[in-house]
């Protein structure tokens, strides 16, 4: 190794260790259901963004087995060559029908969707307005877009008006575009979209809603904007496969014309491979079991509701979160981490989140309930909270 690599490594490697801020990742020994094993130890798992259960459903594997049976493991090219499969197609109709939309396009990842979608649209003569919260795959997507970044602060109304203003009033800009989260993962507050879409409609701002956290948790499982019933005023409907749908990928939803663009433009769309068959085939098992019932949607609120209500009786700071995600935070780094494995030692898997994820100081114990829990897990993991809580101080 290069001798000013492995001093630079080590250096910074040392640093994070002595700050409590290196994330020890726990590889699973069994799949990322509702208990999980972890070092031969079974927990009761609060940590995944499986929201719905369908990472471990039998009618996503089902079809799963049956589209790699017919049409192998790998897509075989980008979607421009050859790697496009009716399989493809059939979960983009399926997804635009989903978000009420006029077309979608799927990608790789949420987080490749990101860095395609904002890069295909923006460049360096305009300007993006972007929550100070925006997730890392929208700050990276402003960042390759080479358009003047423009932080909110988090879901200000006023400051996003002022700076809109400032924005159009200066002229320097030919296009501007509002971001925000749909959900923000770490707080699970939504973000203001009727207040954002009015203040777009004022300025002409491209809208951008990145509704990774409210696809299957909001709008009885149609997401934060159908929510909010503004299906036809948000641009870019962003959304991942990976968390309440259990599979992997990302999509846009939106304008049949925004969509021909993102596929004649967006880069990961004409340079990476394309999604395999199995997992296209159990996204759109997955949107349509939402589209049938909300049985799951509704047994996800249900969960979020006694968990949360379970750890605020017991004097938790769960913070203000709209939806079932529920943070629990302890504050300083090192005790974050400490709750965490202690948690871990009693049973229960949630994992801390701290700087930079979250700002500093605001160490937390991020809870994901999901519709796949039983009331006995969650008792369980309530009563391993309090005793945890005690003995550190922090309830
Ligand atoms: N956007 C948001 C708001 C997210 O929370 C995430 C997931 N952490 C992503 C995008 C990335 O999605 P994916 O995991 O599918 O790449």
């Amino acid at each position: 190794m290069a001798k000013v690599l492995d001093s630079f490594l080590k250096e910074n490697l040392d640093d994070l260790k002595s700050k409590g801020l290196f994330n020890v990742i726990d590889p699973l020994q069994s799949a990322n259901g509702p208990m999980i094993k972890v070092s031969g130890k079974q927990l009761i798992n609060l940590s995944s963004n499986n929201y719905l259960g369908l990472a471990t459903d039998n009618r996503l594997k089902e079809v799963a087995l049956k589209a790699i049976e017919e049409f192998g493991v790998g897509a075989g090219a980008v979607r421009t060559i050859n790697g496009t499969l009716e399989l493809h197609t059939a979960l983009e109709d399926k997804i635009a029908e989903f978000k009420h939309t006029e077309a979608a396009i799927a990608y790789q990842s949420g987080f490749n969707c990101n860095m395609a979608a904002i890069s295909a649209v923006m460049d360096k003569n305009d300007a993006i307005l972007s929550d100070e919260l925006n997730h890392a795959s929208i700050i990276d997507g402003c960042r390759l877009s080479k358009a003047k970044i423009i932080r909110v602060k988090h879901s200000d109304m006023d400051d996003l008006r002022a700076k809109a203003k400032e924005a159009v009033e200066c002229g320097l800009y030919n296009k501007i575009m509002v971001i925000t989260d749909g959900v923000f993962s770490m707080d699970g507050d939504i973000a203001k979209l009727p207040e954002i879409v009015q203040i777009a409609e004022e300025f002409d701002l491209i809208t951008y809603v990145d509704d990774a956290h409210g696809s299957g948790v909001l709008g009885k499982g149609a997401g934060t904007v159908k929510h909010f019933g503004l299906s036809d005023k948000v641009d870019f409907q962003i959304g991942t496969l990976s968390k309440a749908i259990g599979v992997v990928g990302g999509y846009v939803a939106g304008k049949k014309e925004l969509i021909e663009w993102l596929k004649v433009r967006s880069r990961p769309f004409l340079f990476s491979t394309a999604l395999p068959p199995a997992d296209i085939a159990a996204c759109k098992k997955a949107i349509e079991i939402l589209m049938e019932s909300t049985e799951l949607h509704d047994r996800l609120w249900e969960n979020g509701d006694y968990l949360k209500k379970g750890l605020k009786e017991l004097g938790f700071n769960i913070g203000d979160s709209e939806t079932p995600i529920t943070p629990c935070i302890i504050g300083e780094e090192k005790l974050t981490q400490q709750f965490s494995r202690r948690l871990f030692e009693e049973g229960v898997y949630a994992k801390s989140i701290v700087f930079p994820t979250v700002p500093q100081g605001t160490g937390r114990v991020r809870n994901m309930p999901t519709a796949a829990h039983t009331k006995e897990m969650l008792d369980q993991a309530i009563a391993i909270y309090e005793r945890v809580g005690k003995e550190l101080g922090v309830i």
